[in-house]
């Protein structure tokens, strides 16, 4: 079984991720909109990670006996300031997500809950991956900042994301 506590934080956390996952979604409709088609598709393949990053607890909190209680997505922002705008505000929001994951970690800690401790090893390992690629991606689009043609070779890179 699973105490009341780490079932809650570990719902709240499926709802962080679906949310990461819808962000990450309208990101990806921006570049779209503004044809950066490889951010599109570096963005698209972020957002089914997401989900999975749900599922994994969604199936994890079932197995411990738990009880998964789905809420409201909030909605995503939908318009950004450029190219740079947008992986600045993913890799804040990976660091936030880092946090939360380190908050339940210390949770189950505290409830000496081993299999929670070790369920989230995979996602702390996971959001330093999370992190690095996104500050990556914050580097190199500063670097091709105010030179369009640096910036359209680092769009069609980005595509190459997901094995294409
Ligand atoms: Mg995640």
């Amino acid at each position: 079984m699973i105490s009341e506590t780490i079932q809650k934080a570990i719902n709240d956390q499926i709802n962080a991720e679906l949310y990461s996952s819808y962000l990450y979604l309208s990101m990806s409709a921006w570049f779209e909109d503004g044809n950066f088609k490889g951010f599109a598709k570096w963005m698209k393949v972020q957002t089914d990670e997401e989900r999975e990053h749900a599922e994994k607890l969604y199936k994890f909190l079932v197995d411990r006996g738990g009880r998964v209680t789905l809420k409201a997505i909030a909605a995503p922002p939908v318009d950004f300031k450029s190219v740079q705008d947008i992986f600045e505000q993913s890799y804040a929001h990976e660091q936030k997500v880092t946090a939360l994951i380190n908050g339940i970690y210390d949770m189950a800690v505290k409830e000496k809950d081993f299999a929670t401790q070790e369920h989230l090893n995979w996602f702390v390992k996971e959001q330093v991956e999370e992190e690095a690629s996104a500050s990556e991606m914050v580097h190199q689009v500063k670097l091709a900042e105010n030179k369009p043609g640096n910036l359209m070779y680092l769009d069609r890179h980005a595509a190459k994301r997901g094995g294409e």
